[in-house]
């Protein structure tokens, strides 16, 4: 379980935001570029 250090809810472990108050859970990403991580991978495949 991750608990919400804001309001104490214990939440599921594949949650990324507290259900009772939406504050972001400890460990998730705040912000996941996917564009960046999808251009390198295009980088190593056009090798
Ligand atoms: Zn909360």
């Amino acid at each position: 379980m991750k608990r919400c250090q804001k309001c104490g809810y214990e939440n599921v472990e594949t949650m990324s935001f507290c259900l009772e108050c939406g504050t972001p859970l400890s460990g998730a990403p705040m912000v996941f570029n996917l564009q960046d991580s999808d251009k390198a991978r295009n980088q190593s495949a056009s090798e």
